[in-house]
């Protein structure tokens, strides 16, 4: 039997071929910066730790996908993409036709047989989920990805994401109402949140109808303001090792139901950028330590 459903697994239920998530970067901004509804960010947000260099919102959505394919294609002809908007807030735009054309942009390049919207559940509204369900002509054409990051509003707060919990479940029930897959993004780690508390946010997600869940240890990241705070003493952060990371996840698979998948359990940010906790481990490889783990007890 699995140990737990895996990205790879929930795909292949859509896609027969392998597919390669592309990032796209559509100049989006963040209304958690912008001022629609804070300023400063989260406080441990650097977006440039997750944009890799052909994703340059220099370039169009059409540009920068077809230098991603280019890159894949040479090791693998037969691959089929899937973009991914990832920087910031990929639904902040109050013009849904805008909006709806760059998505329709990424679906038309050849290839691409799906996209990703990465965004936060406070930015979804109900007239454009409309237009993502017209676009979601068959499973896994549209999928959302929520940055739920906690179920604890306390948390929440002292992070700064200007969102709460419930935000977050009326976007993933209204997402799921509409026909789309979504999942939610989680961090494992975030100032005053013990393990009670990171399960506690498990069984919750547990009880809503998604598709897949990523989580994140907090990684503190150069110029940022938990970096900041780090340095002053102003905050106080778990400290999990390698150990006790792979402990804390093998309770998280253990108790998550077996239809939500589970893309990954860690991310590495740029070792230039990155100040702890500074593992040295990929996701491949923590996810293969995970799996002797699970095997074992
Ligand atoms: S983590 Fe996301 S929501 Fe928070 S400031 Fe960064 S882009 Fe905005």
């Amino acid at each position: 039997m699995p140990l737990y459903r895996t990205y790879s697994d929930y795909l292949a239920e859509f896609f027969p071929e392998k597919m390669q998530k592309l990032t796209v970067n559509a100049g989006f901004t963040c209304p958690n910066r912008d001022g629609t509804k804070g300023r400063g960010g989260c406080i441990y947000c650097n977006n440039q730790s997750f944009n890799p260099t052909f994703a340059s919102h220099d370039d169009s959505v059409t540009e920068q996908l077809l230098k991603g394919k280019q890159f894949f294609a040479r090791k693998y002809p037969q691959m089929r993409y899937l973009a991914y908007f990832q920087a910031y807030t990929n639904t902040h735009s109050s013009d849904i036709d805008r909006l709806t054309a760059l998505y329709e942009e990424a679906l038309s390049v050849p290839g691409v047989d799906g996209i990703i919207i990465g965004t936060r559940p406070d930015c979804m509204p109900q007239q454009l989920l409309e237009r993502l369900r017209l676009l979601n002509t068959r499973p896994g054409r549209v999928m959302v990805e929520y940055g739920a990051e906690s179920s604890h509003d306390a948390t929440l707060q002292l992070i700064n994401r200007c969102h709460t919990w419930a935000d977050t479940v009326d976007a993933v029930q209204r997402t799921a109402d509409a026909g789309i897959h979504c999942g939610v993004h989680l961090i494992l780690g975030l100032p005053g949140e013990t393990e009670t508390m990171m399960l506690e946010t498990v069984d919750r997600i547990a009880t809503l109808p998604l598709m897949t869940v990523k989580f994140h240890q907090l990684q503190v990241i150069r110029g940022t303001r938990l970096a900041q705070m780090m340095e002053q003493g102003s905050v106080e952060l778990p400290h999990f090792t390698v150990e006790s990371y792979l402990d804390l996840c093998a309770a998280i698979v253990r108790r998550l139901p077996s239809h939500i998948a589970i893309e990954r359990f860690t991310s590495q940010s740029p070792d230039n950028l990155l100040i702890t906790p500074r593992w040295g481990l990929k996701n491949y490889q923590f996810t293969e330590l995970l799996r002797k783990r699970l095997e074992q007890t």
